[in-house]
C-alpha cells in the first residue's frame, strides 16, 4: 500500500489570502480568501495530502500573542504526528520575520517548518502566492531542511528565521537574509547552505500568557527623551534602535540611567553589530547583530521566561538564543 505523506498547512491570513479588484495589485483586503480557494488550483505532489488548519485570518500587523500561542501549539502537536512530513505556515509578509524568529526560539524542529506569504493578493495579475506555496510544499517535503530550523521562502529564495527581513514594501523579491546567502528552490530541487539550527532556548516555554510589551524606540536627531519614559511606563523592557553603532543623545542617556527595566541597544542602520564596548551605558545590553525587531522578540521571550538582568545579558551575548552564532 502506498505510504501517503501529509503536509499540514496552517493559515493566518495576509496578502496571500488577499482579495481585491481582479487584476489590481493594491487596495485589497488581506485574509479574505479561504485555504480551500487558495490551495484548490495547486498541483500537489503525488502521494501527498494536504491538511489545513486556520489559526487566524488577519493582516499580519494584527498578529498577537494569542495567535502565536495557537500557531505554536499546532506546530508542536504536528511535530509529534508520524503522518505529517512537514508543515507550512501561510502568513502576511509585514511581520513574517517576527513570527519566524519567535518560532525558531520556541519550537523544536524535527521536521521541516516553512513560512511563506505573498506580496500580491490572490486576485492580482501575476499573483506570487501560488509559486510561493508550491515552493513551501517542496521545502516541507525536503527532510534535510529540518536541520536548518524554521525557514521562510519567498520568490524562490529560502531564508533563515534568524536572518530573514522584509526590505521592500513592494515587489515579489522584497525579502533578504541578513546573515546568509539565501537558499534557492528550482522547481523540485532545493539548495540550502545554512548551519544547523540546534536546540531552541525556549523550547518548553508556555506562550498561553501574553508576552510582555517591548517597544522599539527609534532614535532620531532631536527626538524627545520623554518618549523613552512614556514607552517604559507601559513596557516590560525597551529596545532602542540607536543611530550608527547604537548611539543616542545625552538626553536619551539620562533617561536610560533612570529606568529600571531591561534596555537593549540595537542599531537603526540595518547592518551592524553592537557589542559591549560600543555601549554608552553599562546598564544596557548589546543586541549583537540582531535587528531591533528581532531583539524585541528575544527580550519579550526572555522576560516572559523569568530571566533576570544578568540572564538577559548572557542570553544576548551568548549568540542571541540561536545556534546560528559561532
Ligand atoms: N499587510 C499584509 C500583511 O502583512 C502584507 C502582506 O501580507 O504582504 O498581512
Amino acid at each position: 500500500m502506498e505510504n501517503r505523506k501529509t503536509i499540514l498547512i496552517l493559515t493566518t491570513g495576509g496578502t496571500i489570502a488577499g482579495k481585491g479588484v481582479p487584476g489590481d495589485i493594491t487596495g485589497y483586503t488581506p485574509g479574505a480568501v479561504t485555504a480551500g480557494d487558495l490551495l484548490g488550483g495547486l498541483t500537489v505532489p503525488s502521494g501527498v495530502s494536504l491538511e489545513t488548519v486556520e489559526v487566524c485570518s488577519k493582516n499580519s500587523d494584527d498578529i498577537d500573542c494569542g495567535d502565536w500561542h495557537k500557531l505554536l501549539t499546532e506546530l508542536r502537536s504536528g511535530m509529534e504526528r508520524s503522518d505529517i512530513a512537514g508543515m507550512v505556515v501561510l502568513h502576511g509578509t509585514d511581520t513574517m520575520e517576527e513570527t519566524a524568529f519567535l518560532l525558531s526560539l520556541t519550537l523544536e524542529v524535527k521536521k521541516p517548518v516553512v513560512i511563506t506569504g505573498s506580496m500580491r493578493p490572490s486576485t492580482a495579475i501575476s499573483a506570487d502566492g501560488p509559486l510561493n506555496i508550491k515552493n513551501a510544499m517542496t521545502l516541507a517535503l525536503c527532510e534535510k531542511a529540518a536541520r536548518c530550523g524554521v525557514l521562510v521562502t519567498m520568490d524562490g529564495g529560502v531564508y533563515t528565521a534568524h536572518g530573514v527581513t522584509k526590505r521592500a514594501s513592494y515587489g515579489s523579491d522584497a525579502f533578504e537574509d541578513e546573515f546568509y546567502t539565501p537558499g534557492r528552490i528550482f522547481d523540485d530541487e532545493v539548495y540550502l547552505d545554512f548551519p544547523d539550527a540546534g536546540e531552541p532556548v525556549f523550547k518548553d516555554l508556555d506562550l498561553s500568557f501574553p508576552l510582555p510589551g517591548v517597544p522599539v524606540v527609534y532614535f532620531t536627531a532631536g527626538s524627545d527623551p520623554k518618549l523613552l519614559s512614556l514607552a517604559a511606563g507601559i513596557s516590560g523592557g525597551l529596545v532602542i534602535a540607536g543611530a550608527g553603532a547604537g548611539e543616542y543623545s545625552e538626553g536619551f542617556g539620562k533617561v536610560i540611567e533612570e529606568l529600571s527595566i531591561p534596555v537593549v541597544i540595537s542599531s537603526r542602520t540595518g547592518r551592524s553589530y553592537i557589542t559591549e564596548k560600543m555601549l554608552l551605558s553599562e546598564r544596557t545590553v548589546p543586541a549583537g547583530a540582531l535587528s531591533p525587531v528581532k531583539a524585541a522578540i528575544l527580550l519579550r521571550l526572555a522576560i516572559h521566561a523569568g530571566y533576570d538582568a544578568q540572564g538577559i545579558r548572557e542570553l544576548f551575548e551568548s549568540g542571541h538564543g540561536t545556534a546560528f552564532n559561532h
